[in-house]
């Protein structure tokens, strides 16, 4: 009897370590990884690790956000575009991923298994075209003139950004802010904070969204006193099919410039004309700023250690704006040239006293220098698209739900503890209403599955963990 009842008890014991052992373990890559409480509306996620890691850790963590995020992204490029979703994946497969470095290639394969593992099916070409899908336009323009074919779409005109250093800030350090334009759908999920501290190059906290390894709007700061940030290059015509695609060059940029040269020379190497931009960037050990126009055929990197770079999708370069784009310079009513004009006003204006709170007014800014008065529309800093019966041409049209979707702001000292400040929504107070405007402009009624409301949200301030 004795012998049987130590029996019954091993046995007992011995299938409850099976059914523990059952349990579904925590996947060894997910090491530290975690997500935050959401704040703002937005989401930090702490990432770190070999590529893989990152990669699986992003997956698992954001996965219902890369199921929402592609979704609406991948609608978005099949109507913008005219094509199937077929056609994206034959070009990330065929003309991208021959060009996507190891590191990135098993960061993007992690990001696969991740979803895998937290039940969402997409496969690498999709992961692939979602983090291209700013550049892939570019392609598809290349690709009609290569079979003798209209252009599908005009590329977008995206975001207003400033850098300013020395005497035109308060402290004679570097303030860098910038907001995002995007059409409202997809911009309303660009609500990622991504703290990366990889087991090669620098630690940053950048913004982004769900599903991208690089921040797709581009703003960020690095462990290595290097800060980003970017402005589109309007009506711009270019695609190397040879290059690096430009998502593996700007993620390798924030991970590994430790200097403004370092940045110039990652941007630089294998540069595709993908997502064309005229980047900003700040070095906060040396005060220097500068901007790197950078275009496929002509290239210009502008230094200083006292002025201000700034960005409104206006082309700066003469030979650039000839040879690489249609845009008119001279045009006042166009929303480039209008903003820009603002950007000088607030620079010279506002000389000596810039800082991280002014950059946050800067970006709720709503003077509109062509009609010479206060009117949140295409020609303010902080753009409402949707407000204008001109619309942004050649890129959207009338009352097109588009337009600033979300801010960010940092400064040396904030650079220093890896902090950056960031606004969901129109900084400026102005929500969204989704239905009333699609009652109003049933043309958008396409965009009704994924159009929610957009409330202008506080300011919130997200470092480094
Ligand atoms: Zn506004």
């Amino acid at each position: 009897m004795r012998r049987t009842a130590v029996f019954s008890v091993l046995l007992l014991l011995g299938l409850a370590l099976t059914l523990i052992s059952r349990d579904p373990q925590p996947d060894p890559r997910l090491k530290k990884a975690y997500r935050a409480t959401e704040r703002g509306g937005w989401i930090q996620v702490h990432l770190q690790g070999q590529p893989g890691e990152i990669g699986y850790q992003h997956g698992y963590l954001l996965a219902p956000e890369i199921r929402d995020a592609f979704r609406d992204v991948s609608t978005e490029m099949m109507h913008d575009e005219k094509k199937d979703w077929e056609f994206f994946r034959a070009a990330a497969r065929d003309v991208l991923w021959p060009k996507v470095e190891p590191q990135y290639r098993d960061e993007l394969n992690g990001i696969v298994e991740g979803l895998k593992a937290h039940g969402v099916e997409l496969d690498i070409w999709d992961v692939v075209a979602l983090n291209a899908w700013l550049e892939l336009p570019y392609f598809d323009k290349w690709d009609a003139k290569q079979h003798g074919l209209a252009a599908p779409s005009a590329t977008a005109d995206r975001c207003s950004a400033f850098v300013a250093t020395g005497s035109y800030t308060k402290d004679g350090r570097v303030v860098i802010g910038h907001n995002n334009w995007t059409s409202y759908q997809t911009g309303e999920r660009w609500n990622i904070i991504f703290d990366v501290a990889p087991a090669h190059g620098n630690h940053f906290l950048m913004d982004g969204m769900a599903g991208l390894i690089h921040s797709g709007d581009d703003f960020g700061v690095n462990s290595a006193g290097i800060m980003i940030t970017e402005t589109t290059i309007s009506h711009f015509t270019g695609f190397d099919p040879d290059g690096v695609p430009e998502f593996v060059r700007a993620r390798k940029a924030m991970q590994y410039a430790a200097s403004i040269d370092d940045f110039a020379r990652i941007m630089k190497d294998g540069n595709n004309g993908g997502y064309a931009n005229n980047w900003l960037v700040a070095d906060r050990k040396t005060n220097e700023i500068a901007d790197l126009e950078l275009g496929l055929k002509n290239v210009t990197l502008d230094r200083t250690r006292d002025g201000f770079f700034v960005g409104s999708n206006f082309p700066i370069h003469e030979a650039l704006v000839r040879d690489e784009t249609d845009f008119e310079t001279k045009n006042a009513s166009d929303s480039a040239n209008a903003r820009h004009v603002r950007w000088l006003q607030l620079m010279e204006q506002n000389k000596g006293e810039i800082d991280a709170d002014a950059a946050q007014r800067f970006l709720a800014d709503h003077f509109d220098t062509f009609e010479n008065k206060v009117d949140p529309d295409e020609r303010s800093l902080c753009g409402h698209i949707d407000k204008s019966s001109r619309g942004y041409l050649p890129w959207v049209g009338s009352y097109a739900p588009t337009g600033a979707v979300q801010s960010k702001v940092s400064d040396a000292a904030m650079a220093e503890a890896m902090t950056l400040r960031a606004a969901l929504g129109h900084s400026c107070g102005l929500g969204f209403k989704a239905a009333e405007h699609l009652r109003k402009h049933s043309e958008f009624a396409w965009q009704r599955p994924a159009l929610r409301d957009m409330p202008s949200r506080a300011w919130t301030t997200f470092s480094a963990q």
